[in-house]
């Protein structure tokens, strides 16, 4: 089983992802997390990236092409999810061609949709709880906010994280996200317009709703 995923930064795309991995029992190809071990494993390939990720700008494609795609080849007939990967059109046109090059199927492409003002609001209202990181809570998320000031599971104080509050940097990946011509939302079009002519299955995944809700929604829409 291969699979595509696309999701704004906020999405709870790497929630969904994890189901996704844990029903087909299939290996989670991040290209951002790849470049992360690359840098601190101090590759030559981490050091030329490293100056774009500091900056929220993508890595150039004459890096990142060839480095996800002979990931994706070397896992050839054991299935993947990849996530992150393409974020622009020429990474697109380089996927598709690899694949019909390798025979490889694309079954899913998955994208969740959630419009840009939300997207950030759901950066920026993530509350951590001091005593568990996975206790969800979110000011701007009525099913998931705080009890008051405090964690709405255990009553623990709450803190933010430095990167979800920093604006900027959330509207630069959100820039690259919704650009419908040449970024991350082309590139998912991309893959629709090859849905749309039988190469491969696409879902679109309304991410406004409840996680659970979204999980329901993706598991009908499988098969
Ligand atoms: P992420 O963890 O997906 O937010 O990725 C972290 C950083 O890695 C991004 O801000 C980019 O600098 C770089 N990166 C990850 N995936 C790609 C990609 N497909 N193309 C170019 N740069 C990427």
């Amino acid at each position: 089983m291969n699979i595509l995923i696309f999701g704004p930064n906020g999405s709870g795309k790497g929630t969904q992802g994890a189901l996704l991995m844990e029903k087909y029992g299939i290996r989670h190809i991040e290209s951002g997390a790849v470049f992360r071990q690359h840098i601190s494993g101090g590759t030559e390939l981490g050091r030329k990236a490293k100056g774009y990720i500091d900056r929220g700008e993508l890595v150039p494609d004459d890096i990142t092409i060839p480095m996800v795609l002979d990931i994706l080849k070397a896992q050839a007939g054991k299935g993947w999810l990849l996530d992150g990967f393409p974020r622009n059109m020429e990474q697109a046109r380089k996927l598709h061609e690899a694949l019909t090059q390798a025979g490889m199927k694309l079954d899913y492409v998955v994208e969740i949709l959630l419009p840009r003002k939300t997207a950030r609001e759901r950066i920026m209202g993530r509350r951590l709880c001091v005593n568990n990181n996975n206790h969800p809570n979110n000011i701007f998320i009525d099913a998931i906010k705080p009890n008051g000031e405090v964690c709405r599971v255990c009553g623990g104080a709450l803190k933010t994280r430095p990167d979800d509050q920093d604006e900027a940097a959330i509207n630069k990946r959100h820039d690259i996200y919704y650009d419908e011509k040449n970024g991350t939302l082309a590139a998912a079009y991309y893959f629709k317009d090859l849905a749309a002519r039988g190469e491969t299955a696409y879902i679109e995944l309304d991410g406004s709703r409840t996680i659970g809700e979204i999980r329901a929604d993706l598991l009908a829409k499988l098969n």
